[in-house]
């Protein structure tokens, strides 16, 4: 499981756990027919809330007799697994689960999400926007909106100014990213949501304080003071800021929300044209966090004249320097057979180019796309792309592209030479998902990982594991590994579920994730590779931001190998004749890939 939609309570005695954990695999399905058979239930836990309409029960029993959820017989899975969805109704909803003389209570909160209109003249709480400091140009739009009752007068006043807010009769709303594995993503229109919305553009600059918001409804009114102060920017006299993080993660917007965009090299330097509580705005339209950040004090808007550019190569990449005269913002995009650099904040005064007959670049092209931005084109002699990296050093950039892997000619060793990186995912305090006897995802990750780490290495691969025990690994430290051992292919293995809403008892398969263009061709074979040869259903190839899809050092994949919560996929995941075959499966598919993509070049 990629994130985690659910929230475990062990339901079920520590002792089985222990069990589970240290056997692994098979074992739980003789612990299901011994004497003391025992009704599990480990998802949700005794008192769920959820948002949901709908959830769902994890759970397992012996096979013999039934499993009754409030009078109602349920399927089972020929080993005794369970997974039925069931309606909820709005607050509390009291489930008896009942197997031979065993029986549970799980009561599951339904939170109502509909919006709470308030009467009277009064604003809905917490329904102020901004909820924090913003600052923003001199002439753009500020926005402001309040949630208050049908038939309202509302306005706001700042400075000297006082703009009127008015009702929005409908809103569209969009489902969060997650509503795509339940193919419930589609816009929903909201009708009278009672929100107000006015927006203004200032014409002095300077901190202008908190606004005022008033409401006045049959001749009552109220005023409440605003949560965030609005300061407006003079463009004659604006910070400038350095990236101090190793790899500034800039955003489409204000808050983790907004997309990520490429990293900023740290060094990167750009003018802040703008301030949302703890995000700034910078020159180029990306917004990054402060934290990653320090003022530069002294200093002119950063912007730089780029003249000659030149490339050395080293044993296993090309590197190409770009000297500047200030580290600006970057962009870097990949296509079927290019990479592309832009430069922010850069005018070209280029007349000569240095890059000899490469082992990866074919040419080089430029283009000054606008009068402050630069794009550089790299058409390159291979289909796949092994990874790349960029830094500043000093006030030159370095874009390093990775040379493809030297493949072996010995037959029975046909990975020698191959670094391979697989990532067992989760691990210690965190176990992933959970089958309905327990079992948690973390455990059959290792051994999976464990099982593919003996077969890689008989055929000559150097493999890393990012864990070869039970312990807690941060996203970050496995990010670091695959930065730090460079491997020719990163695979991150994992086990799926679903959010409350989803259909557990229906959904199965293998899925594959992939983020920079140069990791999809690996995440695609390695789909159709598996669900063909192993004959599994197939969940979906995804394009997704994840923390072990974004390393750019080679090409990463996570798969999701099968759904932990499936009554009948859990029968295969910890079936070990099944699991010796997967582990083939995914070694003749990386062989193959491996074949392949050096075709390509
Ligand atoms: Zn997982």
């Amino acid at each position: 499981m990629i994130k985690h939609f659910l929230n475990f309570v062990q339901s079920f005695s520590g002792e089985m756990l222990v069990h589970t954990l240290v056997v692994s695999g098979m074992v739980i399905n003789s612990s299901l027919t011994k004497a003391e058979p025992s009704l599990s239930v480990v998802y949700p836990p005794s008192e769920h809330e959820t948002t949901a309409e709908k959830i769902f029960f994890i759970g397992a029993a012996s096979p013999s007799g039934e499993v009754l959820i409030n009078g109602e017989k349920i399927n089972r899975s020929p080993q005794g697994y369970f997974a039925p969805s069931f309606p909820l109704a709005i607050g509390e909803n009291s489930f008896t689960l009942r197997h031979q003389e065993e029986e549970l209570e799980i009561t599951v909160t339904r939170i109502d999400t509909t919006p709470q209109i308030p009467e009277g003249a009064n604003f809905a709480e917490n329904s102020l926007t901004p909820k924090v400091n913003i600052a923003r140009l001199l002439g753009e739009l500020i926005c402001f909106s309040a949630v208050a009752a049908p038939d309202a007068r509302v306005n706001v006043r700042l400075g000297r100014e006082r703009i009127n807010l008015f009702p929005e009769t409908s809103v569209v709303a969009l489902p969060p990213n997650s509503a795509v594995l339940t193919s419930e993503n589609q816009p929903k229109t909201i009708t009278s949501t009672s929100k107000y919305q006015g927006c203004k553009s200032f014409t002095v600059t300077g901190n202008l304080g908190k606004p005022e918001f008033e409401v006045s409804l049959k001749g009552k009114r109220e005023t409440q003071e605003g949560m965030g102060e609005i300061e407006i920017l003079s463009p004659n006299d604006l910070e400038v800021i350095e990236v101090i993080a190793d790899a500034g993660v800039a955003r489409t917007g204000a808050s983790t929300n907004y997309s990520r965009l490429t990293p900023l090299p740290k060094g990167t330097r750009a003018t802040v044209t703008g301030k949302q509580g703890e995000w700034l705005r910078l020159d180029y339209g990306g917004w990054i966090k402060e934290s990653e950040t320090q003022v530069i004090t002294d200093s002119i808007p950063p912007k730089s004249l780029i003249r000659s550019i030149t490339s050395r190569q080293l044993s296993d990449s090309t590197e190409i320097i770009f000297p500047l005269q200030v580290p600006v913002p970057i962009a870097i995009h990949q296509g079927d057979d290019t990479i592309t650099l832009t430069l922010h904040n850069t005018t070209a005064q280029t007349d000569t180019i240095k890059l000899n007959n490469d082992r990866v670049i074919k040419r080089l092209d430029w283009e000054q796309v606008t009068p402050t931005k630069i794009a550089y084109t790299f058409h390159l002699k291979t289909q796949q792309q092994w990874g790349y990296d960029v830094r500043y050093k000093g006030t030159s950039l370095i874009l390093s592209l990775r040379h493809p892997p030297k493949l072996s000619i010995r037959k029975n060793q046909p990975l020698q030479g191959i670094k391979i990186l697989l990532d067992p995912g989760h691990g210690g305090n965190e176990s992933g998902a959970k089958g309905g006897s327990g079992y948690p995802e973390k455990a059959i990750n290792l051994l999976i990982s464990q099982l593919l780490k003996q077969k890689l290495t008989d055929l000559g691969a150097t493999v890393y594991l990012t864990r070869e025990t039970d312990i807690d690994v941060s996203l970050q430290d496995r990010v670091e590994a695959i930065q730090e051992l460079k491997p020719h292919m990163a695979l991150s293995i994992h086990y799926n579920a679903l959010p409350d809403s989803g259909d557990a008892e229906k959904t199965q398969g293998i899925s594959t994730f992939w983020y920079h263009p140069q990791a999809h061709n690996l995440a695609v074979f390695l789909h159709n590779y598996l669900t063909a040869k192993l004959d599994r259903p197939s969940y979906g190839v995804f394009w997704n931001n994840l923390a072990l899809t974004r390393p750019n050092y080679a090409p990463t994949v996570l798969l999701e190998l099968g759904f932990m919560i499936n009554p009948w996929e859990i029968e295969w995941i910890t079936d070990s004749r099944e699991q010796e075959k997967l582990s083939n499966a995914i070694t003749q598919a990386i062989i193959a890939w491996f074949n392949v993509s050096s075709m390509k070049m």
